[in-house]
């Protein structure tokens, strides 16, 4: 993969100032912080958060930016290793202000953050899609979801070791779990190789986990969906995703939410359409019908007199809650007017008879002969 241009990462002109440059940082970097995306877009705000501070600590640095602009990235690479890359650039000021710790950067920079440390960490998240249907969504409901999680091994209580067996402090790390150096603000770290970040060794793996330390297993969950989630709603459980690592708290189930398609009502945004026939006879004298709503119940709707076919209608309040408190949305009826087929000869009767009334000229004589005689 080529890499790309760092005033094109940033979006700032060639001769952009380094004030403007911090601030173009600053914006991107609130986009892109990993903690402000939701959990399956988190890995790629990841890389974008990593390939944009390093476009940043590049531009911010008079030496490093010169040494771009006149031999690009082969001019940083082969002056600057990885961590010189980052060191002097001002992350410190616009990362307080922001309110983000500098720990973001020893999670992102290390690759393998989530390893890092050796105390207690918190579980991944998971995510699971839930298809509701569109009544479903309306009158929010209560689901029980299966899913698979990892768990603590209850054999050797998360451990991995046997159970009565000792683990060893890693010698090469010293039971750090990471070996690197520090680079002004942040710290360069890279997980350990040899004790893959848990920074001990297990002599004897426990058999139930194969010193894993967790197990897989199914759970059935309990899901509370609020009236009026859409597609792409998500919902946090919290706590009942994977397991944490030494004694850390479980991470969150995320549930997603797909609506189906529906063979009567559509959505869009908080409002729900639907179409009804009506007999023209019904539409031309007017009546009352029943129009099925998303709420297990049908609602009395007026045909006035005179309605044309794909008059639109509204009953108000019954399309879907907002989510953000601000009321329900309207259902709208479309009326689509049916046109008889196969009269009987007294309907057919009865109809000429209504078109002489009506003073419309209606023999048994096609469009053809119609337009001829209208030529003549
Ligand atoms: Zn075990
Ligand atoms: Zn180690």
């Amino acid at each position: 993969m080529t890499k790309r241009d760092y005033y094109e990462i940033l979006g700032v002109g060639k001769d952009a100032s380094v004030d403007e440059i911090k601030k173009t940082y600053r914006k991107l970097a609130m986009k892109y912080h990993p903690d402000r995306v939701a959990p399956e877009k988190r890995k790629e705000a990841e890389e974008q958060f990593k390939e944009i501070s390093e476009a940043y600590a590049v531009l911010s640095d008079e030496h490093k930016r010169a040494q771009y602009d006149r031999f690009g990235h082969a001019g940083i690479n082969n002056q600057y290793s990885s961590e010189d890359i980052f060191r002097g650039a001002d992350f410190g000021s616009i990362f307080e202000d922001l309110g983000f710790g500098g720990g973001i950067f020893e999670d992102i920079f290390s690759g393998f953050g989530s390893r890092r440390r050796q105390g207690p960490r918190r579980g991944a998240d998971l995510e699971y899609e839930l298809p509701l249907s569109l009544e479903e969504a309306a009158g929010g409901i209560e689901k029980t979801i299966n899913i698979r999680r990892g768990e603590n091994c209850s054999e050797c209580g998360g451990e991995g070791a046997q159970p009565g067996t000792k683990k060893t402090t890693c010698t090469v790390c010293r039971g750090a779990g990471q070996v690197g150096q520090s680079a002004g603000f942040f710290t360069i770290a890279r997980t350990c190789d040899t004790c893959h970040g848990e920074g001990t060794i297990i002599q004897k793996p426990c058999k139930s986990c194969r010193g894993q330390g967790k197990v897989s297993v199914e759970r059935k969950i309990n899901v509370k969906v609020p009236a009026g989630v859409d597609s792409g709603s998500h919902l946090r459980v919290r706590g009942e995703g994977e397991a944490g690592a030494k004694g850390g708290p479980r991470g969150d189930l995320y549930i997603l939410i797909r609506l189906k398609a529906h063979d009567t009502f559509e959505r869009h945004q908080n409002d729900v359409y639907c179409t009804v026939g009506v007999t023209f006879v019904q539409a031309a004298l007017g009546t009352e019908i029943e129009v099925p709503t998303l709420y297990k119940e049908k609602i009395k709707m007026n045909i006035p007199t005179g309605t044309q076919s794909e008059n639109v209608f509204r009953i108000s309040g019954k399309g879907f809650a907002d989510l953000r408190g601000y009321g329900k949305g309207d259902q709208y009826v479309k009326v689509h007017v049916k046109v008889p087929t196969d009269l009987s000869g007294q309907q057919k009767k009865l109809l000429m008879e209504f078109a002489q009334l009506s003073g419309e000229d209606v023999r048994n004589e096609t469009i053809t002969e119609k337009i001829k005689k209208a030529f003549k």
